[in-house]
């Protein structure tokens, strides 16, 4: 049978930020959201991509395996459940070595094609957008209930989740939206830990190089009181997490 073939956009060998201890990190080429503080829009499409196997990909990681012991490997993107038959494979393939495997994802593809994707990983890293559907279109352009979906099949097969929220002021910043964000959250035993990450604007050159319309080169960074403000709601909200 043939390989099947990743579209991968980059490689990073010493991930910190996303999932527990050093990671690798493959980003994943494609994403159906346009949301409009991204940060990797040169993602979106595969136009780029470098081809590769599973067996490259895990050849690669098998070279600095020592450095990932307390660690594991994380498939970003992009969205990565968009080439969820690549990534099954992938984690079956890291399953079989025990490896500690993440998947960073927003959730924005139906459960019917992501679910085998969250029963192989270790555990999930779930990008909700907004608290509500208005909001979510307005910053994605697309529906949220793919995301609910996928917060939901993981609260029924018991898989850890880690709760991922970005704060751009004007738009999610504030006290309403955060309390939306833990309203979702509330009651689910699965959701281990809820994650505010500041907008930021490193990736705002990209917009530009592409000739996309970015839409939020007013915007500031929120400030650290202004994160301290609305990391008090989710302690308060959401006690354990
Ligand atoms: S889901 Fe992630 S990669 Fe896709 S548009 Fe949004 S921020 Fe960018």
């Amino acid at each position: 049978m043939e390989p099947i073939i990743g579209q991968v956009h980059s490689i990073e060998t010493f991930g910190t930020v996303d999932g527990p201890g050093i990671r690798y990190i493959v980003f994943l080429k494609g994403c159906p959201f346009r949301c409009l503080y991204c940060h990797n829009p040169d993602t979106w499409r595969n136009a780029g991509a470098t081809a590769m196997s599973v067996n490259e990909i895990v050849e690669d990681f098998l070279r600095y395996k020592k450095f990932y012991d307390n660690g594991g490997v994380t498939i970003s993107g992009g969205e990565p459940l968009m080439q969820s038959r690549f990534v099954e494979e992938l984690l079956e393939s890291f399953r079989a070595l025990k490896v500690h495997t993440v998947i960073d994802t927003a959730g924005s593809v139906p459960i019917t094609e992501s679910k085998k994707c969250l029963e192989l990983a270790s555990l999930v890293l779930l990008d909700i957008k907004a608290p509500n559907e208005e909001m979510y279109r307005r910053i994605t352009s697309q529906s949220m209930k793919d995301t609910l979906d996928t917060l939901d099949y993981c609260e029924k097969i018991g898989k850890s989740v880690w709760i991922r929220h970005v704060v751009v002021p004007g738009l999610t910043d504030s006290d309403e939206s955060i309390n939306g964000i833990c309203d979702i959250v509330a009651g689910r035993k699965c959701v281990e830990r809820v994650e505010l990450l500041p907008f930021h604007k490193l990736g705002e050159f990209k917009w530009r190089e592409l000739g996309l319309d970015y839409k939020l080169y007013d915007t500031p960074a929120p400030t650290n009181l202004r994160m301290a403000e609305l990391r008090a709601i989710i302690d308060k909200r959401c006690k354990r997490l």
